[in-house]
Parts: C-alpha cells; structure tokens; sequence
C-alpha cells in the first residue's frame, strides 16, 4: 500500500531521529536544518513509517495511507 510522508518543516528540529530509523525513507538536510522525506518512503514499511512518526520530538511527521486515512498526524495537522 503506497503512503504519503510529508514533514512539516516549520516544526522538525533535524534532531535525526526519523533518519536512524529509517535512513532510507528519510534525510537530514544539514543546509535546511531539517529532514526532508526521501522517495524511498513510499516503499517503507508502514509500521516503521508510523513509529517514526510518533518518536519524533516535535512531532513533525504526517503519514497517510493511499485510502486517504490519517495515520500519524503532525502537529502542523
Ligand atoms: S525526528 Fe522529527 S524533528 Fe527529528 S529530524 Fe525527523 S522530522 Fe525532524
């Protein structure tokens, strides 16, 4: 099932924690200062799509399903 990651990047600190769990899905843009989602997140598994989500700090992570359901709302909604 295809998901959708977006990173709100007004709320990420690139503290990496999203990176060492999933470098593949995510990177850490040392010239923006925040991470960005990689295409690699479209194949990742969605469990660890949503563990990402819900460790990181600020809670910059949105993920949602193809069916349109929300499975990790951000805090920038
Ligand atoms: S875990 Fe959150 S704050 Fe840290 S780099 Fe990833 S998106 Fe940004």
């Amino acid at each position: 099932m295809a998901v959708s990651v977006s990173i709100d990047p007004d709320l990420c600190v690139g503290s990496g924690d999203c990176v060492r769990l999933l470098p593949g899905a995510f990177e850490l843009r040392e010239d923006l200062g925040v991470s960005v989602p990689l295409p690699g997140a479209l194949d990742a598994e969605i469990d660890l799509l949503v563990q990402a989500a819900y460790g990181c700090p600020t809670q910059a992570i949105r993920v949602v399903a193809a069916d349109g359901t929300v499975l990790h709302e951000s805090n920038g909604g």
